[in-house]
Parts: structure tokens; C-alpha cells; sequence
């Protein structure tokens, strides 16, 4: 049994690997909710946080959805800011009333959507979904560090490079702006928070195309190895984007980059979401 490094009060209910830290469940959020403002910063996100914001959870992350509300309500105090929720339909009901008791909550609304295999396809889909059903103009959306990677691995093996973007921390479209001010948050942080709080959701959920590999690459290494993929990935990007500039254009649905000629200046993934009538979103 370890005391929190940190309180040296409270009793340790995680390790925190990336500091050596022993921490107890109030200082291991103080910790995500650090990392999270700090992004704000560090990729430029403060932009224009006063009134609405809207926090759309992955389906893949409903296991961890009432921990993500909870971290993005707090980082979010001392702004003017209102917090509603786009979240998927299988979150239970009670989970979201006892949030509601406790965080200042808005509008909360519910989607479904087609699932795919490939994540950076996946991301593509839900910022279109919500570009349509946001009751705000300001939207977060938590990708986190390790899948970022996933990501990465995803686009490449698709031979589809332009959708490493998905790892970006900001991304305009239409009158919508999507911020990531999870990317430096590592999963492994959030689900021992959620393990901590006794809010991890049982629900099911599939695994992406390589995703079985990220244990096997991140396990028993340091934390430099997590940012490090990352900065390739960024290079990758910008060199994408110096070389290959005319040919690069960005979707109008849901802001991905695509190469190539687009019909209608819609990205291949939102075309096919738009003529596709069994692709039911909502
Ligand atoms: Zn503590
Ligand atoms: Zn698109």
C-alpha cells in the first residue's frame, strides 16, 4: 500500500508512470485536469471559450464517458462556459442523471452511428455527425495520446495518409471548430481515474483495426516513445501537405484532408455517409 506522493495524505489507488508518482484518485484528476489546460495553451486552443461547448464522446470511449465529462467540466471552470453533451445512445440514463446532479450540464443529446473498423475512418464519421447535430459551435472531441498511434497505423495501412489528421488538436469546419485538448492525456490515466471513481461503464464496445498492437508497442516503455510517434507524425503531415499542396483539399462535411480530386469537395468517407441510405446516423 503507497500514500499519494503528492497529498501525502490520501491512500494511492494508481501509478502514475509517467512521473514516478503514486497517486491518489483526487490528485491523479488534479493531474489529467492539468494536462488538459495546458494543452488549451500548448496547441493554441483558447479561442473563443465563452458560452456554449460541446463534448462529443466517441463511441469507443462510452466506457469512460462519465470520467471524460467529469475531467472536461472541471478544466472548464472559470470560464463562462456551458457544457452540453453529444453522446452515444447506449450511456445509461442513471449515469447521466447523477452527473447532472453534480456538473453544471446542458443539453444532452444521444447518437448512433455507423461503426467502422478503421479509426481515423471512425473520427472522419463522427465529425460529421456532429457538425450536423451540434448545439454549439465550439466542440471537443477526446483523442487521446495512444490513439494517436492508432490513428497513424490506420491511415498508412489504408495507404490513406492525408487522414493522419485526425490527430490534429484543432480542426475548422463550416462554422464549427473541433478541439482536442486531450491529446497529451494518456488513456491508461483516464481509465485508472474511471477504475478509481467506480465509474467504468460495462459496455461493449469493438476494437479497431490494429488496435491489439498498441499494448504490445506501449508496454513496459517509457513515456518519451508515446510523444515521440507523434512528432513523426506531425512531420509526416506538414511534408504531405508541403509537397503535395494543389492536390490536398479539405472536406467541406467534416474538415478532413483528402488527396486527389474530390467530387463536390466532400471527403470519400462523407460521400459515401450521404449516398449510402442505410448509413443512418442519427
Ligand atoms: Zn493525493
Ligand atoms: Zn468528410
Amino acid at each position: 500500500m503507497h500514500i499519494c506522493t503528492v497529498c501525502q495524505r490520501e491512500q494511492a489507488v494508481y501509478y502514475h508512470r509517467f512521473s514516478g508518482d503514486y497517486l491518489c484518485a483526487k490528485c491523479l484528476k488534479k493531474r489529467l485536469v492539468k494536462y488538459i489546460k495546458k494543452a488549451f495553451k500548448k496547441y493554441g486552443l483558447a479561442g473563443p471559450r465563452v458560452g456554449e461547448i460541446v463534448l462529443l464522446i466517441p463511441q469507443h470511449h462510452a466506457q469512460i464517458a462519465p470520467a471524460l465529462i467529469e475531467l472536461v467540466d472541471a478544466a472548464e471552470r472559470g470560464h463562462a462556459t456551458t457544457l452540453h453533451l453529444l453522446i452515444p445512445q447506449n450511456t445509461p440514463n442513471n449515469i447521466l442523471k447523477d452527473l447532472k446532479l453534480s456538473l453544471n450540464i446542458g443539453v444532452v443529446k444521444h447518437y448512433t452511428i455507423e461503426q467502422s473498423y478503421y479509426f481515423d475512418v471512425q473520427v472522419r464519421i463522427l465529425r460529421h455527425v456532429a457538425v450536423k447535430e451540434s448545439t454549439a459551435n465550439t466542440i471537443i472531441m477526446p483523442i487521446m495520446l495512444e490513439e494517436g498511434l492508432l490513428c497513424l497505423l490506420s491511415a498508412l495501412a489504408r495507404a490513406k495518409p492525408a487522414y493522419i489528421d485526425c490527430l490534429k488538436p484543432k480542426i475548422e469546419v463550416a462554422d464549427k471548430v473541433f478541439l482536442n485538448p486531450f491529446l497529451d492525456v494518456s488513456l491508461e490515466d483516464v481509465y485508472a481515474y474511471a477504475r478509481a471513481k467506480k465509474r467504468l461503464l460495462r459496455i461493449e464496445r469493438h476494437a479497431y483495426f490494429l488496435e491489439d498492437l498498441l499494448l504490445a508497442i506501449f508496454e513496459d516503455r517509457g513515456p518519451e516513445l508515446r510523444y515521440s510517434y507523434r512528432r513523426v507524425a506531425f512531420q509526416l503531415l506538414d511534408a504531405l501537405k508541403a509537397r503535395l499542396e494543389n492536390l490536398v483539399s479539405k472536406c467541406h462535411r467534416c474538415g478532413g484532408l483528402e488527396i486527389g480530386y474530390v467530387e463536390g469537395g466532400i471527403c470519400r468517407v462523407c460521400q459515401r455517409l450521404k449516398v449510402d441510405s442505410n448509413a443512418k446516423i442519427f
